[in-house]
């Protein structure tokens, strides 16, 4: 063993340690939204299982179904044999959903953003950027070799200046956002963005993780990225577009040509997942109805998502907030740098079809005690 490498990890969790930023996963088991952790039962506000599909009986039953019928692993690529007939099923059935041309699934959202932007853009090709767009957007603008421009969040006027000055050095130009912010919860002015890319002749990309099968998108784009991971309670990524747009994603995108294709009880899931998504609108409508109640009580806006954030600043801060809120048996997580920008350490929680009016009443009268003490 090298004496370097143990003295250069040791110095790097110091450090994490020292600044309250060490991360320790903790086991947890999920029955809806109660779930289990540290030996205490709790109610969780920390899933992305916001339509409470991931323990569905359907979409239980599709995946256990596919895995008697198929098996385990997919076994390779989906280009060497991986290419269980399930995936062309998945696609067909969310671009018919999506309304779009065509669309290509990739082992997670993680992966699609890694693979797709530097299949669209490269060098000499521009990439801008909101400063709140998700880690992985920001890892596919890198790998892409593009050089890549920030416009502080949602401001429309500092993108368009951005877009004025540096487009027309630049062959491709792509826009980048997410479509409702992760950690904030707020939605990007699509309609906007949608005006900026036509007037510069520019693309826009946009990740509809934390959208999909919630809130529409406000403008047509040029390329709709998103997961089953969320929303749709399963696993992978996905990305829709016109028909030349994905195909050449699928020959280029290395994640989808380089990694083991999804085990076909998942693609099965993900299948189950998007009918109900269609077939039972009264999920999403009761998942805005507890996220408006949250929002009303605590006197906060509300953005027609599902995730609200109380920003408390320092990471000790926020995450002994998220023990206080344990200990009276609410699982609210503390979410820390650099998930989100320094001194902006917070409280992000997360609402479900599944909760109950009871549970969110309760959960601010702890908030309003707690931050009452805080101020
Ligand atoms: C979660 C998330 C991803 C990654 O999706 P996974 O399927 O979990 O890899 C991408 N973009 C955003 C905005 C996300 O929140």
């Amino acid at each position: 063993m090298t004496d370097s490498l143990l003295t250069h990890c040791d110095a790097v969790l110091t450090k994490l340690h020292s600044q309250a930023l060490y991360r320790t996963p903790t086991p947890t088991l999920h029955d809806g939204v109660s779930v289990e952790r540290n030996g205490k039962s709790l109610i969780s506000f920390g899933s992305n299982d916001y339509l409470g599909l991931a323990q569905h009986p359907t979409v239980v039953a599709a995946a256990q179904s596919a895995l008697d019928a198929y098996g385990h692993g997919a076994g390779a690529s989906r280009y060497v044999t991986g290419d269980h007939p399930l995936y062309s099923e998945l696609e067909a059935t969310l671009s018919h959903y999506k309304s779009c041309d065509a669309s290509v699934v990739f082992g997670s959202g993680y992966l699609a953003n890694l693979g797709t932007i530097p299949s669209l853009v490269g060098k000499g090709d521009l990439i801008l950027a909101d400063k709140l767009v998700h880690a992985c957007l920001l890892d596919g603008a890198r790998l892409s070799q593009a050089d890549v421009l920030r416009f502080p969040h949602n401001d429309m006027e500092a993108c368009a200046k951005l877009l004025t000055k540096h487009r027309s050095r630049y062959r491709h130009c792509l826009l980048i956002t997410d479509h409702v912010f992760s950690m904030d919860g707020d939605i990007a002015p699509l309609p906007a963005l949608r005006d900026l890319a036509d007037i510069h002749n520019a693309w826009l990309m946009v990740d509809d993780a934390h959208g999909f099968g919630i809130t529409p998108l406000a403008a047509p784009v040029d390329v709709l990225m998103g997961t089953f991971s969320k929303a749709a309670g399963s696993y992978g990524g996905y990305v829709c577009g016109a028909q030349p747009v994905i195909d050449m994603i699928r020959n280029t995108a290395r994640p989808a040509i380089f990694s083991t294709a999804l085990p076909p009880s998942v693609v099965s899931a993900s299948i189950a997942a998007l009918h109900i998504m269609h077939s039972e609108p009264e999920r999403a409508e009761r998942l805005m109805e507890h996220t408006a109640q949250f929002c009303h009580t605590m006197q906060l806006p509300f953005h027609r998502t599902p995730i609200v954030s109380l920003i408390i600043g320092a990471p000790d801060m926020a995450t002994s907030f998220s023990q206080t809120l344990e200990e009276k048996g609410f699982y609210v997580p503390a979410i820390r740098p650099p998930t989100v920008p320094q001194n902006t350490s917070r409280l992000r929680i997360s609402f479900s079809a599944l909760h109950k009016k009871e549970d969110i009443s309760v959960l601010c009268d702890i908030l309003h005690a707690a931050l009452v003490n805080f101020n």
